[in-house]
């Protein structure tokens, strides 16, 4: 496995791959690596002949009060997951190394991002944008895995390549989730013992959105109103949005029909944390 700091040997690497005719695919990543990301790793191996995963926690996609500072970092043991998992090179970039000082392009969407997560963080996709078109370009990456836990974030990626017409294939993949049936994610090392019990109330429910599905309720004003009263008796929770919305248009829907997103987002103390279930 190969380790790349800089764009100038990433891009090398990925032009000497192409050269012999060989598949790239891309695992995005911020690091502190987990089951979800190495199940994006193997995914990644099924579509091309060499995987790259990057690791850099993006500081544009950040807001000054978020918690960019202290979002959990572990290189080594990153990359020694990577090596147990095939990956042919990682690329683990300074934020010097991403971005100039004095960059002055950015990227704006128009549409996607103003729902759901974008609410509250109304210039984190704009950051999401902006550094996987740059490590598409820097990789020349052919296809490029996404987890389906940032729905929103799959949805917003793939509007990009289609509205730009960019070469990448885009693909989706499920997500992994603990025993318990929390979405694995790197925040939730930032749950105490009492609030990882109160985060199930994401888990609860989807699970409750399932259910009404498959009793065939079409009412996604009943089923929201159903989850918001389940997880405002948490008394650790606080509700950011729960929302039934088209999976690719992200435009709110009030009949529940197939293709619909079900997302939520909670705060369990100070972590927020986000789920989502796509009915089908
Ligand atoms: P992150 O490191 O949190 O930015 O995530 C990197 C990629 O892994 C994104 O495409 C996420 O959607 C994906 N991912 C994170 N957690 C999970 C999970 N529990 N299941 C599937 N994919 C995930």
């Amino acid at each position: 496995m190969k380790l790349l700091k800089t764009k100038e040997d990433m891009s090398a690497l990925a032009d000497s791959w192409h050269s012999e005719h060989l598949r790239v695919a891309l695992v995005p990543t911020m690091g502190f690596l987990h089951d979800g990301h190495l199940s994006l790793i193997r995914i990644a191996h099924q579509k091309a002949d060499r995987v790259i995963v990057s690791v850099f926690v993006n500081p544009t996609q950040f807001a000054p009060n978020e918690d960019f500072a202290s979002y959990p970092r572990n290189e080594a043991a990153d990359r020694e997951l990577c090596k147990k998992e095939g990956v042919h090179a990682v690329f683990i970039p300074d934020a010097g190394e991403i971005y100039e000082p004095d960059a002055s392009i950015g990227f704006t969407e128009s549409s996607l991002s103003k729902v759901l997560c974008g609410k509250t963080r109304p210039t984190h996709f704009q950051g999401v944008l902006l550094v996987v078109n740059k490590l598409f370009n820097i990789t020349r990456a052919d296809a490029a895995v996404f987890g389906m836990k940032d729905a929103q974030q799959l949805a917003i990626i793939r509007r990009m390549v289609r509205d730009l017409d960019m070469p990448v294939e885009i693909v989706p993949a499920p997500i992994v989730r603990e025993a318990d049936g929390l979405a694995m994610s790197s925040r939730n090392v930032y749950l105490s013992t009492t609030e990882r019990k109160d985060a199930l109330c994401l888990r609860q429910a989807l699970d409750m959105a399932e259910k009404a599905w498959a009793d065939g309720s079409t009412s996604a004003e009943s089923l929201i109103s159903d989850i918001r009263k389940m997880i405002s008796a948490v008394s650790g929770a606080a509700i950011d949005y729960v929302e039934a919305v088209d999976a690719d248009t992200l435009e709110a829907v009030s009949t529940l029909r197939s293709n619909t997103l079900v997302a939520i987002a909670v705060k369990i103390g100070k972590t927020r944390l986000i789920d989502n279930i796509v009915l089908n």
